[in-house]
């Protein structure tokens, strides 16, 4: 008997007060019961259209139909099938345009919580692994004699390197960064995806046979022609696009300001939240504030104000309904005090005689009609700028590619954007044998399309090593 209900079964959280000065995370997951019941929701419909919605094709009524039966680790193995990382994915995928968006009970009510019922049953698999009560993943025998690099360890590079692995390749990641895991360390933070999350698919990438190598640049400790010359017989460029843009505005190199990428690396990685335990503080002033609209922006306002600072802005030169920012984010950040400077844009940044952030001086904007894209361009409202008083500025307004790889490696060649080119859907670029996916291929998009990348990419390797 299906639950009628038409309002999603909530998820425990903390509450915003609490959590918003602490980087423990915000959801508390489900229970068994409460699992249970938003399972049942699910009507089982023929068309499935949530599966349709979802860019690798989790197999969505059948594995919520196993928790509604309370058969946790086959649904587990179930959404394992298409999807490498679904701990990850149940926390961070933007379901509500994909699989929810599309969910029948969504027609009149809540969509079914696919992705808080994904992310239970990877955690109760991840929660018997710890306990021994289940195997984890077999060392898989090297049987094909090819050797491959994976270049970047994020969502791309994992899932490209555990298939090749499982394929019976010798799989070696090349990691620029000290800790293995891409955005998925350095950039989400803590309160959103524990690490230890992402720690436990590495080992099991480990456990599979991968090697992983950190503190290597390709393209500057090693090129991937010195990686041909030690025998790699196949390449996957999974390295991202973690190249920060700027406003180009007066001001931007005041001490004070950082870029999202170094900020949440400062706080993710170099555990500046865990100041005085690590001595990396961030010291983000009383008043911040964020330039940009997406989950970066969120992230970094959020994180700023767990830092400790009494008023966050965040400043983005839209409306709410135009932010990129998953909806989730967006009423998270809300709940916990973030302000939203919105239709708002900065035109400079101001500094002390120090060269220390003092202000922000900002315009306001209106929406003009929408444009070819559908998206309505703002314009600024003349005689209305203001200044913001803050001490920290950190701007998150998008990022590319790092040109290293394409710059030390012949033939490989970009686009106008810096993304590298590809001439098949499996990610092969212009030198046979070198594929790549993820950011680096699309520009910053999302974890499950990287993952996807990866797993196609994996696929087309193997192919031609052994075709
Ligand atoms: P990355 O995750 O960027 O990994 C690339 C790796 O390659 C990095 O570890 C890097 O150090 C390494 N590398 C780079 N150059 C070299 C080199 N020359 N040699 C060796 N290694 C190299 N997506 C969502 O779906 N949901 C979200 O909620 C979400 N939130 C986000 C929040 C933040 C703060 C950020 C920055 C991104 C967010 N994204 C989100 C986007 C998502 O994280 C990315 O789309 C995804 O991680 C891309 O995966 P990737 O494997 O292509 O690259």
């Amino acid at each position: 008997m299906s639950n009628q209900s038409k309002i999603k079964t909530p998820i425990p959280e903390q509450d915003p007060n609490i959590r918003n000065k602490n980087f423990l995370e915000v959801s508390l997951g489900y229970t068994q019961e409460l699992a249970k019941e938003e399972a049942s929701r699910c009507i089982q419909c023929k068309n499935r259209p949530c599966v349709e919605g979802c860019p690798v094709m989790v197999q969505i009524p059948e594995f919520i139909k196993l928790v509604a039966e309370g058969d946790f680790e086959s649904a587990y193995q179930k959404t394992l099938e298409t999807n490498s990382l679904p701990a990850v994915c149940g926390r961070v995928c933007p379901q509500e345009t994909q699989c929810e968006e599309l969910c029948v009970r969504g027609i009149k009510g809540d969509a079914v919580g696919i992705g808080r019922l994904e992310r239970f049953v990877a955690d109760v698999h991840l929660d018997e692994v710890e306990h021994g009560r289940i195997e984890g993943v077999k060392l898989v025998e090297k049987t094909s004699g090819k050797k491959v690099a994976v270049i970047g360890s994020g969502p791309a590079g994992l899932v490209c390197a555990a298939d090749c692995a499982k394929m019976g390749h010798d799989v070696t990641v090349f990691e620029a960064f000290h800790t293995p895991g891409g955005v998925l360390v350095y950039g989400i933070p803590e309160f959103r995806l524990p690490k230890v999350l992402v720690k436990d698919e590495i080992e099991s990438l480990k456990k599979l046979g991968v090697k992983i190598i950190t503190n290597m640049v390709v393209g500057k400790t090693v090129t991937i022609d010195d990686l041909k010359e030690e025998g790699f017989n196949a390449f996957f460029i999974g390295s991202g696009a973690g190249l920060p843009q700027f406003m180009g505005i007066p001001g931007e190199n005041l001490n004070g300001v950082y870029t999202s990428n170094e900020f949440l690396t400062r706080i993710n990685l170099m555990k500046a939240y865990l100041f005085p335990k690590y001595a990396t503080p961030v010291n983000v002033g009383n008043s911040v504030a964020v330039v940009g609209g997406g989950n970066v922006a969120m992230d970094a306002a959020r994180s700023a104000k767990r830092l400790g600072a009494e008023n966050v802005y965040i400043i983005y030169r839209r409306g709410e309904a135009e932010m990129p920012a998953r909806a989730e984010e967006i009423h998270h950040a809300h709940e916990e005090g973030i302000i939203f400077k919105l239709l708002t844009n900065p035109v400079s940044i101001l500094g002390d005689e120090n060269n220390i952030v003092k202000g922000i001086e900002c315009v306001e904007m209106e929406l003009g009609e929408p444009d070819a894209s559908g998206r309505r361009s703002p314009t600024e409202k003349k005689g209305s700028n203001h200044i913001i008083d803050v001490e920290t500025v950190i701007i998150a307004i998008g990022s590319k590619p790092n040109p290293l790889i394409p710059q030390t490696t012949d033939g490989l060649s970009v686009n106008r954007k810096g993304c590298i080119e590809v001439r098949s859907e499996e990610g092969l670029t212009t030198v046979d044998g070198i594929y790549a996916g993820g950011d680096v291929v699309t520009g910053a998009a999302t974890v499950i399309l990287a993952m996807g990348a990866g797993k196609a990419a994996a696929k087309a390797i193997d192919e031609y090593l052994m075709g």
